[in-house]
C-alpha cells in the first residue's frame, strides 16, 4: 500500500497514511483537528503550482472538419 502525505488546510497540519488506491475509498480526516479539509501531496511538485489551467487538447477544435461544409 502506498504512503500519501497530507496537509490539513484548516489547521496546517502534515501527516502521511497508507492508502489503498481504491477511488471509492474516502479522504482522511486531520488527526490533529478532525478536519476533513486535507490536501493531498504529491510527491513535492504538484503543490506549486494551484489553480493549473485546464488545457484539453484535442477538444473543442470543430472549426474544420464540420458536418457538411462542402460544397
Ligand atoms: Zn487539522
Amino acid at each position: 500500500m502506498p504512503m500519501f502525505e497530507y496537509v490539513c488546510r484548516a489547521c496546517g497540519e502534515r501527516f502521511e497514511e497508507l492508502r489503498s488506491l481504491d477511488p471509492d475509498q474516502p479522504a482522511p480526516v486531520c488527526p490533529e483537528c478532525g478536519s476533513g479539509q486535507v490536501v493531498k501531496l504529491f510527491s513535492s511538485f504538484a503543490s506549486l503550482s494551484p489553480g493549473s489551467p485546464s488545457t484539453p487538447k484535442g477538444s473543442g477544435r470543430s472549426s474544420c472538419g464540420g458536418s457538411g461544409r462542402f460544397t
